[in-house]
């Protein structure tokens, strides 16, 4: 259990290394209300990727678990305790638990950048409070949604109203460990689902100790479970189970498909997948503020250590300014250099664990065998600590067929690529599987709007790289995904229309 008093007394004095070292917290899975062991008595290593040091072990859940979670969401469902609650009442407990996140926001920042490496500063200002404000802008809607009257003319009264799934299983990855948990949470809880989640294996903490969180806010005991455990074991239960009503993915391409695939042939059960990308920010060169786009570039790779799913990871720029802007990139680049992610003053911090660095270090040297040059970085840092470092890397000399411009390396990464007309860079920009998210730059406004129509992508942004806001909706094109996460539009995907008509002749 969290050692509350610990985390809250004097909290502001001590360093984040020695609060590392105090802090207690839950490894168990959550089923119905309680932590509970694995029914297998299974656990995993869970290691800290900025030292390469096995920090706790945690339940290995799997199909076992997996069908008590699902019964006791589906026990919470039928027995109407969240579904059939007052609206305002539903709206006041996800508040309630919205502000119990923000009230422990060191304690689950800190489990966070412990578990998956990022800067402790990113996890304070950007994850927690990110999950905490997504799961009250959601709570806030659950009493303003009207459902529809058709037009049905004077002889029939037909309602179309949208009702809950049931049981909602999710599947989420270590990247926002809790805040791409809390883009499903959200809509899920308030549109009335009960709701399984399954972490990944290598940031399980936060989910784990939110559950707690959410039942001690006043969720019903069953609505919420956590079933910590492996894609190949828990992932793979969750997603094929038959009494599953619908599965929410986040992760990459080739797992999403995996999960499609055994939501078709257990029980058709809806499957919402939000993947990979490898997303073109195109500068022209009529644009005038090249630090400007520079800084964009540069953050849009290198923030949370290039693992983004959104990723600014291929720079398809005008051959005239190509030189001027890289330079500001790589300048940029060099002052975030990789440190401790329990130091406040970090930008970058380390990679998951090992199998990703090597993935990243494979990257590095595929771009350089294929002929493309480092411009910048390029290296693993401080391999004495243990962890996993690499710092910002910038390639240039990029063609449009080697692997580092058309594969996800989740890395900090940039691939640079010139073009001498828009056209062509817009050619260049599609032609990948991904669709995920686009960029331009342009002071031509009918330039902007012509390539943002054009890029086949979910978000497109014009004179700016990652803005994010609750209300706008976000996932991708072609095969970076299949529905949409935040804004009203997650609605759809948790909830089925059903038409009721009445005979009024
Ligand atoms: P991953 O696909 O390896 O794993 C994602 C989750 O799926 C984990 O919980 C994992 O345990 C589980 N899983 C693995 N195999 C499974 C199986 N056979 N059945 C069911 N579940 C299984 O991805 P990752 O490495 O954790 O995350 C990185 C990927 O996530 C990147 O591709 C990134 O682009 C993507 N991502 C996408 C978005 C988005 O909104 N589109 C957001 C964040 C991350």
């Amino acid at each position: 259990m969290p050692a509350e008093n610990t985390m809250t007394k004097s909290a502001s004095e001590k360093s984040w290394q020695q609060r590392a070292r105090e802090i207690s917290f839950a490894t168990q899975a959550f089923i119905d209300g309680r932590f509970v062991n694995a029914a297998s008595g299974a656990t995993f290593d869970n290691v800290n990727p900025a030292t390469g040091r096995v920090f706790c072990r945690v339940a290995s859940c799997d199909t076992a678990d997996v069908d008590l979670a699902v019964a006791a969401a589906r026990a919470a469902f039928e027995s109407g305790s969240w579904v059939n609650m007052a609206p305002k009442a539903r709206k006041r407990i996800l508040q309630r638990f919205a502000e119990s996140i923000h009230k422990h926001k060191e304690e689950l920042a800190l489990l966070e950048t412990l578990d998956m490496g990022k800067p402790i500063s990113d996890s304070l200002k950007v994850d927690i409070p990110g999950a905490a404000s997504c799961i009250e802008w959601y709570a806030e809607a659950i009493d303003k949604l009207y459902d529809e009257v058709a037009p049905t003319g004077p002889d029939a009264l037909a309602t179309i109203t949208r009702e809950p799934m049931g049981v909602v299983g999710a599947i989420v990855p270590w990247n926002f460990p809790l805040l791409m948990a809390a883009w499903k949470i959200g809509p899920v809880l308030a549109a009335g689902n009960s709701f399984v989640l399954k972490p990944s294996e290598k940031s399980p903490l936060t989910a784990i100790r939110v559950a707690q969180l959410a039942v001690e806010s006043g969720i019903p005991e069953g609505v919420f479970n956590v079933v910590p455990g492996f894609g190949h074991t828990a992932g793979q239960a969750l997603s094929s189970h038959m009494d599953v009503d619908c599965i929410a993915f986040t992760g990459s391409t080739a797992t999403g498909k995996r999960v499609m695939q055994s939501a078709a042939q257990s029980n058709m059960k809806r499957a919402w997948l939000e993947c990979g990308g490898k997303s073109p920010n195109i500068v022209l060169a009529d644009y005038p503020d090249l630090e400007r786009a520079a800084t964009a570039a540069a953050y849009g790779i290198f923030f949370n250590q290039g693992e983004m799913c959104s990723a600014g990871s291929r720079l398809i720029v005008h051959e005239r300014i190509k030189d001027a802007l890289l330079e500001k990139v790589a300048a940029i680049g060099a002052k975030l250099k990789p440190g401790d992610p329990l130091d406040p003053a970090t930008r970058l911090g380390a990679i998951v664990d090992e199998v990703q660095l090597k993935r990243v270090l494979e990257y590095i040297e595929s771009g350089k065998t294929e002929g493309a040059r480092v411009y910048a970085g390029g290296e693993r840092k401080l391999e004495n600590t243990g962890g996993y470092f690499v710092e910002p890397t910038v390639f240039d000399g990029v063609q449009p067929t080697m692997r580092i411009a058309n594969e996800e390396i989740f890395g900090p990464v940039l691939a640079t690529i010139t073009f001498k007309d828009v056209n062509q860079a817009i050619a260049i920009a599609n032609n990948v599987i991904y669709g995920l998210a686009a960029a331009v730059w342009t002071r031509d406004i009918t330039i902007a709007h012509r390539t943002a129509r054009a890029l086949r992508a979910g978000t497109v942004y014009v004179n700016c790289y990652d803005a994010d806001d609750i209300t706008v909706p976000f996932g991708g094109f072609k095969q970076s995904g299949i529905g949409r996460d935040k804004s009203l539009h997650a609605f759809d995907k948790y909830t089925e229309l059903k038409t009721t008509w009445i005979d009024l002749s």
